[in-house]
């Protein structure tokens, strides 16, 4: 059978030989010529052609006009997106500044409007032969990240272009070319006059695809958390009690932390981990014996955390569960000595399974204790999901019809009962209504 990779990779192919036959230019290009060469899956293709983008929408089925004016036409072939991009000869300006119209242009200008060289490559995959006009392959042979052409003026053209670096860089562990990496610095202050959805965009795709610490790294070096989340770098020398944290200060801890994320993990425990501690420099303080304290600051770095995520347009499912990440990051110590009700209640929420990841990554970068956690693993895999989350016994109609009268009291006896039966005190509705009966209802005589 063939592997997914295979029929997307056949799909593209496929594309190229149509386009062929009408007697187009085709080759693959960008992000997939790069991969193709690294030896990695390329997760999509993209083909440029001198066909023109009508030209284009015309010879396939089903396509989608998503940026028919900039030359684009995205073609589904079996469920999978190709991207078909006409030559253009303009380079791109996506934060407003758009030109109404692109030029279109030869290969050799498509090529000079990419940004950096390993991204600028095409290839020919009926002869296997590469097109570089850029210099792209004696980049990804030394591991290197330059921009085309003159780094200064790509990155005025688009600021994006600053964290796109940073991001190659750190997915494929490369170096960044010294003239590149200084336009970069100087460019850094003013990547806020681009759109913040882009740059929020931007930053999940640094923190979830891998190198995610040398991100972090980079992102310092070059002046961007400064522009775009200054709170980060308080971390930077916030000194911490060496018995629980040997690893450092809380930027290296957390730097620690983040550089075992994964690449494809979820966004939100990307943001949870990075965020963890971000309120502990300002709720620092030493205590009369010399004790060294952090006291409140999960509550305080969740709403910090969810306002950042708010600075990068992201969704309010995305901010609340950042938040609740780093508000309950250390809850998970508590679960050996919590009540059945209150633990029940911890494992049954929503994102708990991603609160072990960001308690799993915490611990690994600090003292690697995981008793509480293996705790709480095991507390899951003991009980069953109805357990854990009983229906009700009781509602508020309930109690209207045993003759109490609604109010703020409600809410209290509804949770009392469930706490009761989370606890493994009462089972049935029948027991409910006799503890009801025993503690809140007028005793009839
Ligand atoms: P990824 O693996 O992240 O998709 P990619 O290199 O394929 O990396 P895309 O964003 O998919 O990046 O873009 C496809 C190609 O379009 C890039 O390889 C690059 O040549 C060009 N490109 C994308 N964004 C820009 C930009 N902001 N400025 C100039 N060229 C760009
Ligand atoms: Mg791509």
């Amino acid at each position: 059978m063939k592997s997914a990779a295979a029929i997307i990779e056949s799909g593209a192919r496929h594309i190229v030989r149509r386009l062929r036959d009408a007697g187009f230019a085709a080759y693959f290009a960008g992000g997939c010529v790069r991969d193709k060469i690294l030896g990695l899956a390329p997760k999509d293709y993209d083909v440029a052609t001198d066909a023109r983008p009508e030209v284009v929408q015309r010879m396939f089925e089903h396509t989608i006009a998503v940026g028919a004016r900039f030359g684009s036409i995205a073609v589904i072939l079996d469920g999978a997106q190709y991207e078909i991009t006409t030559f253009r000869a303009d380079a791109e300006y996506t934060d407003g500044r758009r030109p109404s119209a692109v030029r279109f242009g030869t290969i050799e200008e498509d090529a000079k409007r990419r940004d950096f060289t390993i991204g600028g490559m095409f290839f020919d995959p009926e002869t296997d032969r590469l097109i570089d006009l850029v210099g792209g392959m004696r980049d990804l042979r030394a591991g290197i990240i330059r921009a085309i052409g003159n780094p200064a003026e790509r990155f005025a053209e688009d600021r994006l272009r600053i964290l796109r670096g940073a991001r190659f860089a750190a997915r494929f562990g490369f170096e960044i070319d010294p003239a590149t990496w200084n336009a970069m610095r100087e460019a850094a202050p003013s990547i806020t006059e681009i759109a913040h959805e882009r740059i929020g965009d931007e930053m999940v795709r640094l923190m979830t695809e891998g190198g995610a610490g040398r991100a972090m790294d980079l992102l310092r070096e070059c002046g961007l958390w400064a522009a775009l989340a200054p709170e980060l770098l308080e971390m930077i020398g916030c000194a911490q009690p060496e018995n629980y944290h040997p690893e450092g200060d809380v930027w290296s801890h957390t730097r620690m932390a983040v550089s075992m994320l994964p690449a494809g993990c979820s966004e939100t425990v990307a943001f949870g981990i990075l965020l963890h501690d971000i309120a502990k420099p300002r709720c620092r303080a030493v205590d009369s014996d010399g004790k060294v304290t952090f006291y409140g600051h999960t509550d305080q770095g969740a709403v910090i955390a969810a306002g950042i995520m708010a600075r990068f347009k992201r969704s309010n499912f995305v901010q609340e569960r950042v938040a609740y990440l780093v508000r309950d990051h250390l809850r998970l110590c508590m679960a050996p000595r919590m009540r059945k009700a209150t633990l029940k209640r911890m494992l049954a929420d929503d994102g708990f399974g991603e609160l072990m990841q960001v308690a799993m990554l915490d611990a690994l970068a600090s003292s690697s204790y995981l008793g509480y956690w293996n705790f709480c693993r095991r507390a899951l895999a003991s009980m069953s999901a109805r357990e854990i989350h009983p229906p009700r016994l009781l509602t508020g109609s309930d109690l209207i019809e045993l003759g109490l009268a609604p109010g703020p009291l409600f809410k209290e006896i509804l949770k009392e009962a469930e706490d009761l039966q989370l606890d493994g005190a009462i089972a049935t509705r029948e027991q409910a209504i006799a503890w009801l009966h025993a503690h809140y209802l007028p005793q009839a005589n």
